[in-house]
């Protein structure tokens, strides 16, 4: 089997695949307030052009795909694409990231389309909050996250970005909110992506307080989770609570990417933290055979960077984490 591998000796086996950069909420640490500034549709990777972009990562050992945006259920047709995708040879693990807003509609249809693995953004169970950090009702993600639950995804973690003065008098509540719904929860320090991401990184808070702190209420033991992503895993004993630190800023893991980005303009992105990219819409609509495309990602992910520099310069980023695909 053929293997990506960067200049730094990292496999790169796993797509972020950003099939929008719109969204129907604004969280004020992502996307700017009143933005429009977004990619216009003729420059959208195509259903077919997004299948043969991942049928070339497929073999070339790629094995993990996660949707995401944006916010990718506003794009249309998403549950049509997931069963395109799933059906690649070589694609054993389909996930989706998702705020949940339209979630309920899509549950079943994405499901059924092959979807296994599902990470749902939420910052605070309080519904007054929720509306002042994203403008959207909490209700409906509610209901989004039942509809999950119902069709059956399993296990379903919640992406929790902690921000001090924010929402940081909230991780309880979402600890147990976790706990009676049985979701995994997922801790996520913030990132100086753009101007928005610098407005949150304001909030910065580094998670080992977040761990600290939930010491004193609860008994914390280590705890796995499979899917080798980036957090660190602990549980709360007497209950099923797994919980992960994604701590990209207090304790990097750069020298464990395993990943690259794709954005909905077909735009391969190398690393989150950096501006490394390698365009491959042009290539796309000007006939390239597969055997060049093959060629173009292997030149794509030796232009790899070996880490990203939010800590030293956290003014570099100016595209937002929407943008990119989170
Ligand atoms: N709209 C979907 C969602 O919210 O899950 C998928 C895309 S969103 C860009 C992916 C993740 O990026 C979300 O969990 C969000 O909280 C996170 N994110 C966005 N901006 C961030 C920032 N500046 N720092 C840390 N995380 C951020
Ligand atoms: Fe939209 Fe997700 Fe960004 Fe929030 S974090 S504005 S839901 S893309």
């Amino acid at each position: 089997m053929q293997q990506l591998t960067d200049p730094f000796g990292r496999s790169i086996e796993y797509v972020r695949l950003s099939v929008t950069d719109r969204c129907d909420l604004r969280c004020f640490y992502c996307m700017p307030k009143g933005f429009n500034d977004f990619e216009a549709p003729e420059h959208w990777l195509s259903f077919a052009e997004i299948e043969r972009v991942i049928g070339a990562f497929a073999r070339l050992g790629t094995r993990r795909v996660r949707i995401t945006g944006g916010e990718p259920l506003v794009r249309k047709d998403l549950p049509a694409l997931a069963a395109r995708l799933h059906a690649l040879p070589g694609i054993e693990d389909l996930s989706l990231s998702t705020n949940a807003v339209q979630l309920a509609r899509h549950a079943g249809p994405l499901k059924a389309a092959g979807v296994q693995r599902l990470n749902v953004s939420l910052d605070t169970p309080d519904p007054q909050r929720f509306r002042d950090i994203t403008g959207g009702k909490l209700a409906k993600v509610i209901d989004g996250l039942t509809a999950a639950r119902d069709a059956g995804f399993s296990p379903i973690k919640i992406n929790m970005v902690v921000m001090k003065g924010v929402n940081d008098s909230d991780v309880e509540a979402m600890v147990e909110f976790c706990i009676e719904h049985g979701f995994t929860l997922r801790f996520i320090e913030t990132m100086p992506m753009g101007d928005t991401g610098r407005e949150a990184n304001a909030h910065y808070l580094p998670l080992d307080v977040v761990r600290e702190r939930l010491e004193r209420h609860y008994e914390l033991v280590p705890g796995v989770m499979p899917g080798g992503g980036p957090a660190r895993y602990l549980r709360v004993a007497g209950s099923e609570l797994r919980i992960g630190f994604i701590t990209p800023l207090s304790q990097h893991f750069c020298e464990t990417c395993n990943r690259v980005r794709l954005s909905v303009d077909g735009t391969l992105y190398l690393c989150l933290g950096q501006d490394h990219k390698f365009e491959l819409r042009p290539l796309l609509r000007s006939g390239i055979t597969d055997a060049a495309l093959d060629e173009a990602i292997r030149q794509a992910i030796a232009l790899k960077p070996e880490r990203h520099e939010f800590n030293d310069k956290p003014g570099q980023v100016v595209r937002f984490m929407s943008m990119t695909g989170g």
